[in-house]
C-alpha cells in the first residue's frame, strides 16, 4: 500500500510539472542562482516576457511564488492558470504595462518546495516548515522553523532570487483560507529586531493602506499578519523589512473543477493588478516627508493584533 501511495504522488507531482509546462509556454527558464532542493530538484523560476533585453531594462520586476507548503496542490493550479493567462496575452497583468507606462516583467516560481510537493507534505525534506525559515522573526513559531534562518537549501535559494531580483512587488501564495496575510507591523517586527526607519514606516503604512483598499476586490477576505498570528520566519515579513520589497502572501481557495478556473480564479488576478499598480506608484513617488499620522493610526488601529 506505503509502494502505491508513493507511485501515486509521484504520478500526480509529475501530472502538475506537465500542467505547469503547458502553462509556461512562452515563458523562460532561469537557470543559474535558482537552486536545488535537499532531493537535488530545481526550483524552476520562469520569466516573462523572454527576452533578455525586456528584462534588463524593465522599470518594474515582480515576483510570484507558490507551493511553499508541498502540500498546498491548488496553489499551482493558479499560478499555472495565471502563466497560461499571461502567455495568451489574455491577463490583466498584460495590460499593467501599457497602463501605468513603465516596463514590467514577471518571475514565477510555482513550485517552491518540490520535495514536499512530491510527497504532498508541508514540510520540506528536513520536515521544516519553509514558511517558518526566513530571516525575521525567525523561531517565533510553533512550527518546526529549521535550525536557523535560511538553514534550508530552498529558502536559501529564494532568498537569492529576491536579492538579486529587486522586486518592486514579490507575492507568495498559500491555501485555503480566506486571508491576505500582509508583513507584520512595524511594532511587532521591532519586538526581536533593529528599529527601523522612518522611511520604512511610511512605506509600511502607505502598502498596508494599498492592501486594505484593494482587498474590496476579494469576496469575502480579511487581512492578517504573521505577527498577529504568532508566526516568525514567514516569507513577506522578511522580503518587506529586509529585501525592500513589497511584498504579502496571498491564500487562494483550493478548485477541484479544472473547468470553473477562470470563475474562481479572476479575482485573485484582479487583486494583483490593483497591488502591482499600487506597488509601482509606492515605488515611484513616496518621499519621507509625505508621512502622515492618519497612516500610521491605521495602522496601530487595524493590524497590530
Ligand atoms: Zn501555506
Amino acid at each position: 500500500m506505503w509502494g502505491c501511495a508513493v507511485f501515486w504522488r509521484s504520478l500526480t507531482y509529475s501530472l502538475f510539472v506537465i500542467f505547469l509546462s503547458f502553462s509556461s509556454q512562452g515563458f523562460s527558464q532561469q537557470s543559474g542562482g535558482s537552486g536545488k532542493s535537499i532531493y537535488g530538484e530545481e526550483l524552476r523560476l520562469l520569466r516573462f516576457p523572454t527576452s533578455h533585453e525586456t528584462y534588463g531594462a524593465a522599470k518594474h520586476k515582480f515576483y510570484i511564488q507558490s507551493r511553499l507548503h508541498g502540500n498546498e496542490t491548488g496553489t499551482t493550479t493558479f499560478t499555472a492558470w495565471l502563466m497560461n493567462r499571461i502567455s495568451e496575452g489574455k491577463s490583466l497583468l498584460n495590460q499593467l504595462s501599457s497602463d501605468v507606462g513603465e516596463s514590467v516583467t514577471f518571475d514565477f516560481l510555482p513550485i517552491a518546495n518540490p520535495d514536499g510537493a512530491k510527497s504532498e507534505s508541508r514540510l520540506n525534506a528536513n520536515q521544516v516548515d519553509l514558511n517558518r525559515n526566513f530571516g525575521v522573526m525567525w523561531g517565533r513559531t510553533s512550527g518546526n522553523p529549521g535550525a536557523s534562518a535560511f538553514s534550508e537549501p530552498e529558502t536559501a535559494a529564494i532568498k537569492q532570487i529576491i536579492e538579486k531580483g529587486h522586486y518592486t512587488a514579490a507575492v507568495d501564495v498559500h491555501g485555503y483560507v480566506n486571508w491576505v496575510v500582509a508583513p507584520s507591523s512595524y511594532q511587532q517586527v521591532r519586538f526581536s529586531e533593529r528599529q527601523v526607519t522612518f522611511e520604512q514606516r511610511y512605506i509600511y503604512a502607505s502598502w498596508i493602506k494599498s492592501i486594505k483598499s484593494n482587498l474590496t476586490l476579494l469576496n469575502s477576505y480579511e487581512i492578517k499578519t504573521a505577527g498577529g498570528l504568532g508566526d516568525g520566519g514567514a516569507f513577506e515579513d522578511w522580503a518587506f523589512w529586509r529585501a525592500n520589497t513589497l511584498a504579502f502572501c496571498l491564500e487562494v481557495q483550493e478548485v477541484k473543477d479544472r473547468g470553473n478556473l477562470d470563475a474562481a480564479f479572476e479575482q485573485y488576478e484582479r487583486f494583483l493588478y490593483a497591488s502591482f499598480k499600487s506597488a509601482i506608484q509606492l515605488k515611484t513617488t513616496p518621499t519621507a516627508s509625505e508621512i502622515n499620522d492618519q497612516n500610521t493610526a491605521v495602522v496601530k488601529r487595524e493590524v497590530v493584533h
